[in-house]
């Protein structure tokens, strides 16, 4: 864990074209899923920024924003299903398994 973060704000303000080799981790209630930023460029434009693009995504089975998303550097994995590269957190906000609606009473 000694390599470099790459910088959280400069990633956001990219554009999706030139984040094709990476990958998100979307944590719903549908569990993890990974999705290439190649295809997100296909379906949203590849002029689009990362930052414009988060709001976008939406969890296949409530429809609702995945609270946790990461980007990782590379779809390859190590041989033990853990991610080869870089990974930076872009949302955290809370558990799935806890909805705020729930967690405030
Ligand atoms: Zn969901």
């Amino acid at each position: 864990m000694n390599e470099e973060e790459p910088q959280k704000a400069v990633l956001l303000d990219t554009c999706l074209r030139n984040l094709q080799e990476a990958w998100l981790d979307l944590h719903c209630c549908n569990g993890t899923t990974h999705y290439p930023l190649k295809l997100m460029a296909q379906r949203f434009g590849g002029e689009l920024t990362l930052r414009n693009a988060l709001p976008r995504l939406r969890c296949r089975k409530c429809r609702g924003a995945p609270p946790f998303i990461a980007l990782l550097e590379t779809g390859l994995t190590d041989g033990k299903g853990r991610p080869r590269g870089w990974r930076l957190v872009l949302r955290s906000s809370g558990s799935p398994t806890t909805p705020p609606e729930q967690a405030a009473k």
